[in-house]
């Protein structure tokens, strides 16, 4: 039975219980909008964690325009049929109103607010901290899991927890794809059915990086509808890891492929 916490209250009378008892708490942040790539986080979890506590919050801090905040999908009722199914144990749905009560944290991204997605979303990655920071100090999880389809938001928590000394082991997933190889995301709802096939062209291009001239990849990606934003190559902790942004049919998508 999937138990619903919809306020400070409740989460940490629950939260009260399970330590006392003990246990340990896996956690899976979300937007909601759950699709398979979410699930695969929730398995992880189970398969280390004694309890599982999803969360379900689209926070505004971390979108630059107001209306893609208010065009985010969402479908609550799917969501917990979703979590049920999948043998989640908890799942938290703040309001907006009570996570600005809770204090934020200023961290030194040391340069990596900047580049990619910090580049291109100026702002972004401090809504995250904010409200990750938030979740974390009220969730009090042993284990976070989070998918490497958003890598440099991984990095930027991973910062975080070290800047803070948190007590949270973050644990990254690997990034579960639709059969075209599309990388799934609550966002690829809003493409149409031959967008979605189109999209396939990020991962075609992410894969055939090192074999292809990049001009011709570009040239592919342009064909396909899709207006590039970055596609850059970076060395993370000795290994070479590619990264994609951009828009088809208005919608953005991120992809990424470690290349060594
Ligand atoms: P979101 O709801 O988009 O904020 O994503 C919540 C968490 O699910 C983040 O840690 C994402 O990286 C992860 N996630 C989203 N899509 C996927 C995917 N296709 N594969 C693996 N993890 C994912």
């Amino acid at each position: 039975m999937l138990l619903e916490l919809r306020n400070l209250v409740d989460l940490r009378a629950f939260i009260h219980t399970v330590k006392k008892s003990g246990k340990t708490i896996g956690f899976v942040p979300t937007m909601g909008f759950l699709h398979a790539g979410h699930m695969s986080l929730v398995r992880m979890s189970k398969s280390k964690a004694d309890v599982t506590i999803a969360s379900i919050y689209v926070n505004p801090s971390q979108f630059n325009e107001n209306t893609d905040f208010d065009s985010y999908p969402r479908d609550e009722k799917s969501d917990l049929l979703l979590l049920q199914q999948n043998f989640c144990d908890a799942v938290f749905i703040p309001k907006i109103d009570e996570m600005e009560t809770l204090s934020k944290v200023h961290v030194d991204l040391g340069g990596l607010e900047s580049v990619m997605e910090g580049k291109f979303r100026p702002g972004h990655f401090k809504g995250v901290i904010e409200v990750v920071y938030r979740l974390f100090s009220v969730v009090t999880p042993n284990y976070a899991y989070l998918g490497e389809k958003d890598f440099q938001q991984i990095m930027v928590i991973q910062k975080m927890v070290n800047h803070l000394k948190l007590c949270v082991q973050i644990v990254p997933a690997p990034i579960v794809r639709e059969s075209n190889g599309l990388a799934m995301s609550s966002r690829n709802s809003k493409l149409s059915s031959i967008g979605r096939e189109k999209a396939s062209v990020v991962f075609e291009v992410l894969r055939n990086y090192l074999s292809e001239d990049v001009r011709f990849l570009e040239q592919k990606l342009l064909s396909s509808g899709f207006e590039l934003e970055y596609l850059e190559e970076h060395e993370i902790d000795g290994c070479k890891r590619l990264f994609i942004a951009g828009f088809l049919e208005g919608v953005r998508l991120i992809d990424n492929i470690q290349m060594s």
